[in-house]
């Protein structure tokens, strides 16, 4: 039995956030000046759920009430997808072995499902077993012994949960874990809320997700500072890309980890579906980039697993939707071919795909 380590966690505020709470006053400054400035407002809020701070901002003459509606949004959210709570669907499916799940909940196992297929199982919802055995559920961290691995790990496999239109069974699966996905579906969410409180423009960053609406009130494009993985709270950034209209979703070891005292060892919240350990693919940090946030969330955390070679892959079969930002272990930085003119970075950039 593995000696109980006293362990230390750490949740980082990603850099993103720094930078965008900048972008977005100088967004507030320029919604005042502008023309319209007697009717369009420029409203902003923080709501702490989904285990992180989530900040939103959005300009309109009726910024107060979307900013209501999209933090009741967040809440109700909150409450549906996470692994514990009464009225959660992912408990119920959880704690039952099957329920009969919302509207939401369904379309996210769907595309979850999907994307799983697509990756190969790097994005695995079923995950969550292995996650328990971490302690990453409940913060109580533990370096568990690898035959506990191997032995939960044969509950896990994105082919494991039976679900149909409005029902979810576990199978032979031991739960599931929407914590890859639930806050890009929910920036998608807000996006929907502001499009109509008739907003003219807005921004949410939950955690590490971004996710742009339209553009700043000045007319310009909104710039995404992208955290470091080695200085992720100063403000040296990988780089800094400009966007309207997209999510800019940051997966990185750094956001959440544990040091194992007895060995000193770092262990992050990424885990490889294949092996049950934290990914150690060669990459410390993934950036995507796409009009849909859930897109840009699962995919965030299936990069992180399938290291620079298979996200490479990926991004050419698939690479319609979505456009990436990634940082090795060694500092090296790689941005796809269409995106290349809208990042900028003071270190060098190789660019994929020209
Ligand atoms: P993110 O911060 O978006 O990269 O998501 C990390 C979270 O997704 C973890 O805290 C887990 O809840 C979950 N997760 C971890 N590994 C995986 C995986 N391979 N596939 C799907 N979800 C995962
Ligand atoms: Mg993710």
């Amino acid at each position: 039995m593995q000696e109980t380590q006293k362990i230390r966690m750490k949740t980082v505020i990603s850099a993103i956030l720094i930078s965008l709470l900048a972008m977005l006053s100088a967004a507030c400054a320029a919604g005042t000046a502008s023309n319209n400035a007697e009717q369009i407002h420029t409203a902003s809020g923080e709501v702490f759920a989904m285990d992180t701070y989530m900040k939103i901002t959005c300009s309109g003459k009726r910024s107060e009430e979307a900013l209501e509606a999209a933090i009741a949004e967040i809440q109700r959210l909150d409450a549906l997808l996470s692994v514990s709570g009464e009225e959660s669907d992912i408990n119920a499916v959880n704690t039952f072995g099957k329920a009969k799940i919302s509207e939401d909940t369904a379309h996210i196992i769907e595309k979850a499902l999907e994307i799983s297929r697509a990756t190969n199982g790097a994005f695995d919802i079923s995950i969550y077993p292995i996650m328990r055995l971490w302690g990453f559920t409940d913060s109580e961290y533990r370096v568990p012994q690898r035959e506990e691995l191997e032995s939960e790990l044969e509950h896990v496999g994105f082919e494991k949960p039976i679900f149909t239109q409005d029902s979810l069974e576990l199978g032979d699966a031991h739960g599931i874990d929407l914590g890859g996905i639930a806050k890009g579906f929910t920036s998608d969410r807000l996006m929907e809320v502001f499009d109509s409180y008739g907003m003219v423009s807005g921004c949410v960053s939950l955690g590490g997700n971004v996710q742009c609406y339209k553009r700043k009130t000045d007319g310009s494009l909104f710039r995404c500072g992208i955290a470091h993985p080695m200085y992720p709270d100063s403000s040296v950034y990988l780089g800094v890309v400009e966007v309207e209209d997209r999510a800019v979703v940051t997966s990185g070891a750094y956001e959440r980890f544990f040091i194992d005292e007895s060995s000193s060892k770092r262990y992050h919240h990424i885990i490889d579906p294949k092996t049950g350990y934290p990914a150690e693919s060669g990459l410390s940090s993934t950036t995507i980039v796409s009009k849909s946030g859930m897109l840009a969330d699962a995919l965030s955390t299936a990069c992180y697993v399938m290291g620079l070679e298979g996200s490479i892959e990926y991004w050419k079969e698939y690479g319609e939707d979505f456009d990436m930002i990634l940082m090795t272990d060694d500092g090296d930085i790689y941005v796809t071919a269409p995106l290349a003119q809208s990042f900028t970075s003071s270190f060098h950039v190789n660019i994929i795909g020209e």
